[in-house]
């Protein structure tokens, strides 16, 4: 069910899922139905309640939500929490993870990545948020996304989103114009003072993920961050 699981800080775990778990996203043409019941069973596999894990409607933009109890699931691309359980949907993108310390406790992070999330800065704005509810500290788990050898973009993307964040430029492995989102992402997060913890492996590469590239109509796994005892 999990590709990768580990505590991050005293009572809070993160985790990113693969296709073990299956289809967690219910945009996909997937049964609504075996889609909730997936996400109960990775509920019930990480321990918090059913229900408590907050998905959010993914718009590739840079909003970040504060999510509280009663929260809506929101249209955003980012949510954080001061402890509630969050969750970001992923084939190829970027899922992120971040966790801080506040006065009030832990103060959490999920952050979906993709190429217009990076180029606008949702991670940034991810941070802000973070530091606004009085995180410090704060850390960052990049999960498993498309590589910087295996995201291949018309010469005038790469040459686009370069300008806002140099670090995401790339070459295929056989030599044309690439993105390499997990540097241009790992470049933002240490810029705004945030130490990249863990860098997950190559969705396209890897077949127990799940990867739009590979095959198009695919499902998501997810990245999960949560609190417990
Ligand atoms: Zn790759």
């Amino acid at each position: 069910m999990f590709h990768w699981r580990a505590g991050i800080l005293p009572g809070v775990s993160a985790a990113f899922t693969d296709a073990g778990a299956g289809n967690l996203a219910l945009h996909v043409g997937d049964d609504p139905a075996a889609v909730q019941e997936r996400r109960r069973r990775v509920e019930q596999s990480i321990g918090v309640a059913p229900q408590s894990l907050r998905f959010m409607n993914q718009v590739h933009g840079a909003n970040v939500a504060v999510m509280d109890a009663g929260s809506p699931s929101p249209e955003a691309d980012g949510m954080v929490s001061r402890g509630l359980p969050l969750a970001v949907m992923v084939a190829d993108c970027i899922p992120v993870l971040l966790a801080g310390t506040a006065a009030t406790g832990p103060v959490l992070a999920a952050v979906h990545a993709g190429r217009p999330g990076v180029a606008s800065g949702v991670l940034p704005a991810a941070v802000d948020r973070m530091a606004s509810l009085g995180a410090s500290g704060i850390r960052a788990w990049l999960g498993p996304s498309i590589c910087g050898a295996c995201y291949e973009v018309p010469a005038a993307l790469r040459d686009e989103v370069a300008e806002l964040v140099p670090a995401s430029w790339s070459a295929t492995s056989w030599g044309t114009p690439a993105l390499d989102l997990p540097a241009g992402a790992r470049s933002q997060l240490e810029a705004a003072g945030v130490q990249v913890e863990y860098s997950g492996t190559c969705t396209l590469e890897t077949e127990s993920l799940y990867s739009y590239r590979r095959n198009r109509n695919t499902g998501r796994f997810a990245g999960v961050v949560w609190c417990h005892d």
